[in-house]
């Protein structure tokens, strides 16, 4: 099994990542995802030589909330069933303005960002987060947080209607997707989304590789798939990290071990390692929730987040 973890690297500097990087070592951890700017992850780096982990870029791909680039490519983030682009009035959440995975200059945009981080010859891999549309359906447990009541997909949601999805599904379907009845329903509308995603995948899988390093994925569990519409058993990245946190479902840790189990049936030679929520797992039942993802299957786990994990749950992992 191994250990993975994702990290902010806001704020930290020589003295704070020798201390943290001493702590990742100690408790075995052989993957950290790192997110933060080019600056930041180089400055990480710079103090990661003595130590046996790797370190990935851990990027927010498809969301972006890059003032420059609203005010001069707003045609680049999508659209609701609504007609609303989320640049401009983003659903549930300030920062969800997402980019739309079918537009020309979004996938050149998204290939240019990655490859300028993959020049960074130190770094193991690009972690990609957010490679999905914006949920239409969120997790149950957390739809109360936003007053929702959510049991079938609403156009407010839905997307993504802008004028380079209609007219490349019309061209390949005959029909706008503005005019379908219950777009929910139309298979073929749906698997167009889950290739939009699938695509820039590619795309971006194909960049890491050229660069020699590790091409990864945070992904929903395999009952949120279609709800962010992502098919990620269909990627062929070198490892995928659910995000089962339980907690967000209202399940337990038997739910880990069944969605690992199931993650992984579907997988070919990609790895699979369970993400797990530490703010929802207390320290004395942390050696369990691991040991159910290695239950289930899992090739390792990966913690949520650095900053939520107290010196009870480092102790359990140092033991
Ligand atoms: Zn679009």
């Amino acid at each position: 099994m191994q250990y993975s973890i994702w990290m902010n690297s806001k704020n930290r500097y020589r003295d704070d990542w020798k201390k943290d990087f001493t702590k990742l070592q100690k408790a075995g951890i052989s993957n950290v995802f790192l997110s933060g700017s080019i600056e930041e992850i180089e400055n990480a780096l710079k103090f990661s030589d003595e130590f046996n982990h790797k370190i990935h870029t851990w990027i927010f791909t498809m969301i972006c909330n890059d003032e420059e680039i609203i005010k001069h490519h707003p045609d680049w983030f999508t659209v609701n069933g609504l007609g609303e682009r989320s640049c401009y009035k983003p659903q549930y959440v300030g920062y969800y303005k997402w980019l739309c995975p079918t537009h020309p200059e979004v996938q050149e945009y998204l290939q240019k960002r990655v490859e300028k981080l993959c020049e960074i010859s130190e770094l193991a891999g690009v972690h990609l987060d957010y490679i999905r549309y914006c949920d239409v359906i969120l997790p149950k447990a957390l739809q109360p947080n936003y007053n929702l009541v959510q049991t079938r997909e609403e156009p407010q949601f839905d997307y993504c209607y802008c004028q380079h999805c209609r007219t490349a599904f019309k061209k390949q379907n005959s029909i706008d997707p503005v005019d379908l009845v219950n777009p929910s329903e139309n298979l073929k509308w749906m698997q167009f989304r889950y290739d939009s995603i699938s695509n820039i995948v590619r795309i971006l899988k194909d960049k890491i590789h050229h660069y020699n390093k590790k091409a990864t994925a945070a992904v929903f569990p395999t009952i949120m798939q279609k709800n962010v519409r992502q098919q990620w058993h269909k990627w062929n990245l070198d490892a995928v990290y659910p995000m089962l946190y339980h907690s967000c479902y209202d399940e337990d840790f038997n739910w880990i071990e069944e969605e690992t189990r199931k993650g992984k049936s579907l997988l070919k030679s990609t790895k699979l390692h369970s993400g797990l929520y530490i703010p929802a797992i207390k320290p004395d039942d942390l050696r369990l929730a691991i040991d159910t993802a290695r239950n289930g299957g899992a090739d390792g786990v990966s913690i949520f987040d650095f900053n939520s994990m107290k010196d009870e749950h480092w102790e359990i992992l140092f033991s």
